[in-house]
């Protein structure tokens, strides 16, 4: 699937407001080391960069969108909620605890417990609503309704996606020679934010958003033109499941306009990539993250084009399976069984 490049004049979005974003969240959200991976950049014929967002306090880069966007809430909000496969959770419920504000995390029951632990640990409150984030976000919008709560999209907001965008504008700023950015998709916040903000830098900069295979929402929606609801299955890459919402405001024509290409990869990939980010590099990710590997390492991207940057999204994963991974078992996928497969570079 290649996409027309461009800035999206309709979005609304401006590098005044990333670069606001960047003072409201500095000091709280880190801005993360960029790393070299010699074992991927040989692979990718240059520099293939890291950008550690596993690194940042809730262990992913959604505390930047849910810092901005909390930041921006008046005073007297009786509270926040949202909808969320995990990570968004952690970052808004952090970012209402830090303005002791109270907040409700609304998920589907394919969250994994380890999430779920965190974001209670931040003393914010869990509803485990349904079986998908579709239910998770009726629960949040009844709460809307019921009780004043201000909710806020893991994806569809102008201050979550200026947040994410941050991490554009730092990667750029450390390296203005980056070629190709590599951006785990789901919802598309976080795409939408990085490529606006890297184009504006760069318009030269190729920006390929990269997700699952199966039950990825917004690349089919991005096939079909127009948002479409697909069937959530589990995945290595739980942070990239769910919808982009039948009504999507923002992350849909950004992600339209500003992607240069979407790459989808498989299970199997994405284990072999959490192995060579354990093996070779000595990091811990969720399978997420690393779909950015994922699809060079299977030879997915075509003309790559060095420097390289990748963003490594997240690192809140369940222990258990993680450990059966990089150990080479197989593991449980719901009904289905991905076969494991000792770690060989
Ligand atoms: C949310 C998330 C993504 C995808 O971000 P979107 O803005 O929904 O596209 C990728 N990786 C991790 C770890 C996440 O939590």
């Amino acid at each position: 699937m290649t996409r027309q490049a461009g800035l999206s004049p309709g979005a609304g979005l401006s590098m005044a407001d990333v670069e606001a974003a960047a003072r409201t969240i500095a000091g709280r959200a880190d801005a993360t080391p960029l790393i070299p991976s010699p074992y991927m950049s040989a692979r990718a014929g240059g520099d293939f960069l890291l950008k550690m967002e596993t690194m940042q306090p809730i262990g992913a880069f959604k505390l930047r969108g849910a810092l901005n966007a909390v930041a921006a809430l008046p005073e007297d909000t009786p509270g926040v909620t949202c909808c969320s496969t995990g990570n968004h959770g952690r970052g808004v419920a952090y970012a209402a605890r830090a303005r002791g504000m109270r907040a409700v995390i609304c998920m589907s029951d394919l969250v994994p417990q380890a999430k779920i632990d965190g974001i209670r640990a931040l003393g914010a409150e869990v509803r485990i609503a349904g079986r998908s984030q579709d239910d998770a976000l009726a629960e949040s919008q009844r709460l809307v309704a019921a009780e004043g709560l201000a909710e806020i999209s893991p994806f569809d907001d102008p201050r979550v996606i200026a947040g994410q965008a941050t991490i554009g504008l730092e990667i750029l700023r450390a390296r203005p020679d980056v070629a190709t950015l590599l951006v785990p998709l789901s919802g598309g916040g976080l795409a939408a934010g990085v490529a606006f903000a890297a184009k504006s830098l760069n318009p030269a900069v190729r920006v390929i958003g990269i997700t699952m295979d199966r039950g990825a929402a917004m690349a089919a929606s991005l096939a079909a033109g127009r948002p479409v609801e697909v069937e959530e299955v589990p995945s290595l890459a739980d942070s990239l499941g769910g919808g982009i919402g039948l009504h999507n405001r923002l992350s849909f024509p950004m992600c339209r306009a500003l992607l240069d290409e979407v790459i989808l990869v498989s299970e199997e990939e994405i284990y072999h990539a959490m192995q060579v980010l354990y093996h070779e590099d000595r990091m811990v990710a969720e399978g997420a993250s690393v779909v950015g590997l994922a699809a060079v390492l299977a030879g997915r991207v075509t003309d790559l084009a060095a420097p390289v940057a990748t963003v490594v999204t997240g690192r809140n994963l369940d222990m258990a399976i993680f450990t059966k991974i990089v150990t080479g078992q197989d593991i449980a996928l719901g009904h289905h069984v991905l076969k494991g497969r000792a770690y060989a570079a």
